[in-house]
């Protein structure tokens, strides 16, 4: 195969990007029209940065209809640094937070809040090997609580929320990071939305954070500068340098959702290709899909073949037709198809065909 030939690309992230992205990024890596360097060697105070960064935003605002009472952060230290600024900020002294425990990255969430403050896990689906979402009637809200936590989807287990929790006016913080923008979303609803960016917004090394303005004011004039999302706002994330090459990558992102036809149309591709795999995932029972029909993730498809060599013989076979990066999360095992906002059609129906192919010789 030539270096350059790209290959299917299921990773959980960092993940694939919209090659029409990957190619305007060619094109400015050397120098940007009209300005001469690159993205990475330009101030972040400079002109042409401040108007990306603006540009980025403002997209962003468009796409998702993001209401004018909330900023948008771009930040470092990834979605896992969020785990702790999040109560951080948010958790009032004396009041507890609430968190639910759907999967691996949750327990993450709730070990680092655990650590500033009271956490309440309101609802586990620990117990059925998190493969599927709790129902509103299972989670036992705190009154008064600070916030509730939830992971809109889950990367390792493969589920999603398909209705948010209502929380009534406690403020809910999402962490988005494996389905931000693969839909529409009623910011809204939220009171703090965050997300790493590997996965459907660009490179890692930049974190978004939608967060409500008048939350901004809870965060502590004695926490750590770089902690604190009142800093970061004020300075409209200059307060030190950012990821300018990252944030220049999430503003070609959303140019491309745009192109799309905007977050409606993610979404209907999205259900398509999930729906593609799904369908053949249960075809006849030699694939087996591990969430729960009602809680399947429309971004990260897990299954089980009927043996764990199976599922080697699968994963090295499927590498060398070029469908790569199958291997399930080390924690879990099995396989996962990744198939974020870029992953493209064909791949999916490549995948579907391989399949067929694997369950015929091995079936
Ligand atoms: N939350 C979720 C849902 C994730 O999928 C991941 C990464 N896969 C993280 C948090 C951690 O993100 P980061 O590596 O950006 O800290």
């Amino acid at each position: 195969m030539p270096t350059t030939t790209r290959v299917f690309n299921f990773s959980a992230g960092p993940a694939v990007l919209p090659v029409p992205v990957l190619e305007q990024a060619q094109r400015d890596l050397v120098a940007l029209p009209g300005v001469g360097m690159s993205v990475m060697e330009i101030s972040h105070r400079s002109k042409v940065f401040e108007d990306l960064l603006a540009g980025a935003i403002a997209a962003l605002r468009d796409l998702a209809g993001v209401p004018p009472n909330y900023r948008i952060l771009f930040l470092q230290g990834g979605a896992s640094l969020q785990f702790t600024m999040v109560p951080m900020n948010l958790l009032k002294t004396g009041t507890t937070a609430d968190y639910v425990d759907t999967g691996t990255w949750a327990v993450k969430a709730i070990e680092e809040a655990r650590r500033v403050g009271t956490v309440n896990v309101t609802g586990s689906t620990k117990a059925d090997r998190y493969n599927r979402i709790p129902t509103q009637a299972e989670l036992h809200l705190t009154p008064g609580a600070s916030f509730a936590h939830i992971t809109s989807n889950n990367t390792i287990e493969g589920t999603e929320w398909k209705a948010f929790p209502d929380v009534g006016t406690v403020p809910l913080v999402a962490d988005a990071s494996s389905d931000i923008l693969s839909g529409p979303i009623d910011v809204s609803r939220f009171g703090l939305i965050y997300a790493g960016a590997q996965k459907n917004l660009g490179p890692s090394g930049v974190t978004l954070v939608i967060v409500r303005e008048d939350l901004l004011e809870r965060s502590d004039k004695n926490l750590p500068t770089m902690l604190s999302y009142k800093v970061q706002a004020e300075n409209n994330s200059l307060y030190n340098t950012p990821n300018t090459f990252g944030v220049y990558i999430f503003g070609l992102v959303m140019q491309w959702l745009k192109s799309l036809g905007g977050l409606a149309a993610v979404a209907r591709l999205n259900q398509h290709k999930a729906a593609l795999l799904y369908s053949e995932i249960d075809r006849t029972g030699f694939y087996r899909g591990t969430a729960q029909a009602e809680s399947r993730s429309l971004m990260n498809i897990t299954f089980r073949l009927p043996s764990e060599e199976l599922e080697k013989t699968f994963d090295r076979q499927a590498s060398a037709a070029g469908f790569d990066g199958l291997k399930g999360h080390r924690s879990v095992g099995g396989l996962r198809a990744s198939i974020y906002n870029a992953f493209p059609e064909e791949g999916v129906a490549g995948l579907v065909d391989f399949m067929r192919e694997f369950e015929r010789t091995h079936g």
